[in-house]
């Protein structure tokens, strides 16, 4: 089966999903969305109450940030793929349980799987911890000790690279998380920069 069939498939089995009780209270399923061949994967918490209304990921105030700070790195929004730990929005935006973050990552690792990426981005330290503590073998120390540098982990059985930074709706008011955001898209930019652009280059989403 193709990527794209793949990917129609685990799209279907997310809107039927009755894993955890999430399903029962959201509008609609935001599996994620992008370029399934991106090499470039980022990780986000949760759908919010615009993802919840439009099924898609990262359309709210934080996702124009994460857009923003994806175009200022050359890269365009719809060659990158976006997703979250949980796809179904938690009531009233509370954050993520554990077990709803473990029953989610039966299609988590699916999708990290299908899109293959070399390096995944992740989002706050909901995505950290999934990334690092979950899945890497690694100890999660909290954004602050883990953001700023670059990791190569081995992730849902392939080594890739994994940069931790800041979740965007924290660096919305504050100049300081906005400015590490920054260093820490940056620090993507140069690794993604600096692998060899073959067939499936890295190079090869950026404008
Ligand atoms: N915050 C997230 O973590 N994910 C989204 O999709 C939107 C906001």
């Amino acid at each position: 089966m193709n990527r794209e069939n793949e990917w129609e498939n685990l799209k279907a089995e997310i809107s039927s999903c009755s894993k955890c009780p999430l399903h029962k209270s959201r509008t609609k399923p935001v599996p994620g969305e992008g370029n399934l061949y991106s090499t470039v994967l980022f990780l986000g918490e949760a759908p919010g109450k615009t993802e919840d209304e439009e099924g898609r990921p990262f359309v709210g105030a934080a996702g124009k940030l994460l857009t923003k700070l994806i175009e200022e790195i050359g890269l365009r929004r719809e060659n990158v793929f976006i997703t979250n730990v949980v796809k179904c929005r938690p009531p009233n935006n509370r954050e993520p349980k554990y077990e709803e973050i473990k029953a989610c990552s039966y299609f988590t690792d699916r999708i990290i799987s299908l899109v293959s990426p070399q390096l995944i981005v992740t989002l706050g330290n909901y995505a950290g911890y999934y990334v690092f503590e979950l899945k890497g073998g690694a100890k999660w120390l909290g954004i602050s000790r883990m953001r700023g540098k670059l990791y190569r982990l081995t992730v849902v059985g392939s080594p890739r690279a994994v940069i931790a930074t800041y979740h965007p709706a924290a660096a919305l008011y504050n100049p300081q998380l906005y400015n590490a955001l920054r260093e820490d898209f940056e620090l993507s930019r140069k690794l993604l920069a600096s692998e060899k652009a073959g067939d499936r280059g890295l190079m090869r989403y950026v404008k």
